[in-house]
């Protein structure tokens, strides 16, 4: 177990807590996604001899009646994948929809990786403030934010993860047919917990960031509402994560490096992503002048610890 290193074990009782978005705070969400999605739309394109230009395209549409840019189910839903293969569920998944994961995931290898200094900066945190939960609250579906924190080695470090509801499992209506490989949809109905000991919650669609009923959820289920000053809450959106946290009145962070995002990426983005869900996971346009200002701007990760110390200075 996690001992603390120094004499802050003396902070045992300072109840304070701490709420970290995810994509673009503990990792580059954008380059990742990117990646992954640009892999993905190639191989399957090359498959049933379309193009990605067209697969992205058709991808907005799904992404958009989803409710989210993450949907794990993307292949098997695209018009022109169904199209191609027509009711032989079977095949399609063999073929097209089995390549284009392995494609996806062999992307993701490379760039599903923590920040600079992310995993140093959170055993830091866990050695010296061991008492003090860590949370994971994002608007990724939960299922979708434990895979990705699983696979950046970081879902230890986390108390708790709070996520949006799980995807909706694709089927085919007139064949009656699940459109998933029997084993990922075994992982995806045993609400696979990647073996996280911690808490997990789904929030209800609605509570959504902007909106605050999903920090404030998390306030309750730890008792700090009455704390507000004691909760130190940080993301890479100002308008959103940083604007959501000033509403409610506990202390912000603003992990100002994940807005650097590279143009290209942020083109690629723009082809496969309807705008409302583009706001969603990364802040495009980060200053203007009504933003929000936070109470702490983060260079790095590891300004999270200086962040922390002024938390606990009374
Ligand atoms: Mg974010």
């Amino acid at each position: 177990m996690l001992r603390p290193v120094d004499g802050s074990s003396t902070l045992e009782k300072a109840g304070k807590l701490i709420v970290l978005d995810i994509d673009n705070t503990v990792f580059n969400w954008v380059e990742y996604y990117v990646s992954c999605m640009d892999a993905l739309a190639r191989t399957v394109a090359f498959i049933i001899g379309s193009t990605p230009e067209t697969l992205f395209h058709e991808s907005r549409v799904i992404f958009e009646k989803e409710g989210s840019i993450e949907y794990p189910f993307l292949v098997q839903e695209l018009p022109t994948v169904m199209q191609y293969y027509g009711s032989d569920i079977e095949r399609m998944l063999r073929e097209a929809v089995e390549p284009g994961r392995m494609a996806f995931n062999a992307a993701a290898k490379k760039t599903l990786v923590p920040y600079a200094g992310v995993m140093e900066t959170m055993q830091t945190i866990k050695q010296r403030w061991p008492q003090i939960p860590v949370v994971a609250l994002t608007d990724a579906p939960r299922y979708v934010a434990m895979w990705k924190l699983n696979k950046l080695h970081l879902l230890p470090f986390f108390d708790a993860v709070y996520g949006l509801p799980d995807p909706r499992i694709p089927a085919d209506i007139k064949s009656q047919k699940v459109k998933v490989d029997p084993e990922i949809l075994m992982k995806h109905l045993q609400k696979s917990n990647f073996d996280f000991a911690g808490r997990i919650r789904v929030l209800p669609d609605d509570y959504e960031k902007p909106g605050t009923k999903g920090l404030k959820t998390v306030l309750m289920d730890f008792e700090m509402e009455s704390h507000l000053k004691d909760v130190l809450w940080v993301g890479d959106n100002l308008r959103k994560d940083v604007g959501l946290g000033k509403r409610l009145g506990v202390h912000t962070g603003w992990a100002r490096y994940g807005t650097a995002i590279q143009d290209a990426s942020k083109k690629l983005l723009l082809e496969f992503s309807p705008q409302n869900n583009v706001a969603k996971n990364v802040a495009l346009d980060p200053a203007s002048q009504d933003t929000p200002q936070p109470d702490f701007v983060l260079e790095t990760f590891a300004d999270m610890i200086p962040a922390i110390e002024k938390l606990l200075t009374p």
